[in-house]
């Protein structure tokens, strides 16, 4: 073999020792599948669904070590060797001292906000995801999203679109007095934003902010390696640096984290709520015994743990990154090429389309988003989820994007699974004209897209 540049594709850096079969549906079957569902593809059984891109959280494929980690799990209720692991693991990526298991991110985000939040306190963030400000909410604290104004135009080719507007954190703290103020949080990489990754520069102007103001800082850090890896992609003066000590210093510059280990944690159960301190860690714990479990399993069973903390290391491995990021960003590429319109530029775990600009004649109370997403479903079996009217609309007036996302499983999918979408998404695009709006003739007061229920117009 000669030295020097050889193969450049960048492959898939793992082998599948274990298979689960797709059923393959018929156009003439799913379309019986649809209206039997009421054109709400959450309703659709995920067995009759060919690629499943409706989440990237809970739904990675797990590696062989992991599953060994399952096998090796210490059930044992206090103590157990599996906790030890997994705190060591996690003080290791983090450098912060209080570690706390729970079931899931919202878990640790309820907990949180029972602590630190209550009437009259305001916590802002870049985009808080959903389950943190209905948590916030739920506290009666406000939840204010200051992301910077290119983190809400689609064609903004800004590198780091998930940034907070830190002229607007000053003026917040102004207006509503920090004491008003318990936390700031940020969400790495911004979920609500389109996936969008925060830059390291971005989160030490914020630290300076609340050192300046003794307001503690957060990380919502579910995709915190994604992050990572499109810092040292993207931002000056990191690309000689491992993805895992960028992450190490984006932690560095926090108080504490809320983590959905389902997310960059590689698992399919399990969350993590980090705090440096002592006092406030006290309290937290005793909430999570009340209504978690012991604070050496949370939620969790030893095994679950175990799988966590062989995850937060999985992630951080280059190969698996770089195809990660990589993938994201084919996806992404082809369907710009076939003239559709997407949030740019590809992010981390998902591909946005612009459904408004995809169905231009379809008005935004028939549904732009939804209908296409029930058209890419009758189309060729892919499912997507609707974020625009149906999600965000009703009494609040229609949001400023109808966006169609397709979140990527992590190590689920391969190349030609992806072609498959590209393909199947750019005939679509061909027949557009052809796709009806939809009423919706049901739906619940609260959370709709869930289970309303439509028909076409
Ligand atoms: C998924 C997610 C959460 C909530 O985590 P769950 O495990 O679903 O409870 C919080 N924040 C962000 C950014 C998320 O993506």
């Amino acid at each position: 073999m000669s030295e020097g540049p050889s193969v450049q594709t960048i492959i898939e850096p793992f082998k599948i020792k274990m298979v689960e079969p797709i059923t393959l549906t018929t156009p003439e079957q799913r379309e019986a599948i649809l209206r039997k569902a009421a054109f709400n593809v959450f309703q659709i059984p995920a067995e009759e669904v060919i690629i499943d891109l409706l989440t990237d959280s809970g739904t990675a494929a797990m590696s062989a070590e992991q599953w060994a980690g399952m096998i090796r799990g210490d059930e044992s209720y206090a103590g157990a060797r599996s906790w030890f692991h997994f705190e060591q693991v996690m003080r290791d990526l983090t450098g912060i001292a209080h570690v706390l298991p729970t079931h899931q991110g919202r878990a640790s985000e309820r907990i949180l906000f029972e602590l630190i939040g209550g009437p009259g306190k305001v916590i802002p963030s870049n985009n808080h995801f959903d389950t943190t400000r209905a948590n916030i909410e739920h506290s009666g604290a406000r939840a204010v999203d200051l992301v910077i104004d290119e983190g809400k135009q689609p064609r903004s080719r800004h590198p780091f679109k998930g940034n907070m507007d830190v002229a607007k954190l000053e003026q917040l703290i102004a207006k509503t007095g920090a004491t008003n103020i318990p936390v700031c949080m940020m969400t790495v990489t911004n979920n609500s934003g389109g996936g969008q990754p925060v830059s390291l520069a971005n989160l030490r102007e914020v630290r300076a902010i609340c050192t300046k103001h003794g307001i503690q800082f957060f990380l919502d850090a579910c995709r915190f390696a994604e992050n990572a890896y499109l810092i040292k992609l993207r931002e000056p003066g990191q690309s000689n640096r491992s993805a895992k000590e960028i992450a190490q210093e984006m932690f560095s510059l926090v108080d504490g984290a809320t983590i959905s280990a389902k997310k960059d944690g590689l698992v399919n159960i399990g969350g993590v709520l980090l705090m440096r301190d002592d006092a406030l860690a006290a309290r937290a714990n005793n909430l999570l015994i009340l209504t978690e479990g012991f604070v050496t399993y949370g939620g969790l069973a030893g095994r679950d743990l175990e799988a966590m903390a062989q995850g937060f290391i999985e992630v951080l491995d280059e190969h698996y990154l770089e195809y990660r990021i990589r993938s994201t960003a084919y996806l992404g590429e082809h369907l710009l090429k076939a003239g559709i319109q997407i949030v740019e530029p590809p992010g981390g775990h998902a591909i946005y389309i612009d459904a408004a600009a995809f169905c231009p004649h379809i008005p935004t109370d028939q549904f732009p988003g939804q209908a296409l997403v029930c058209t890419l479903y009758r189309h060729a079996g892919i499912r997507a989820v609707e974020i625009g009217s149906v999600m965000f609309g009703g009494a609040a007036g229609p949001p400023a994007m109808e966006l169609v996302r397709l979140a990527i499983p992590r190590r689920v999918y391969t190349q030609s699974h992806i072609d498959y979408v590209i393909e199947a998404a750019a005939e679509v695009f061909e027949q557009r004209a052809r796709i009806r709006g939809l009423r919706i003739t049901e739906a619940p007061p609260a959370l709709r897209h869930f289970t309303a229920k439509f028909e076409e117009v």
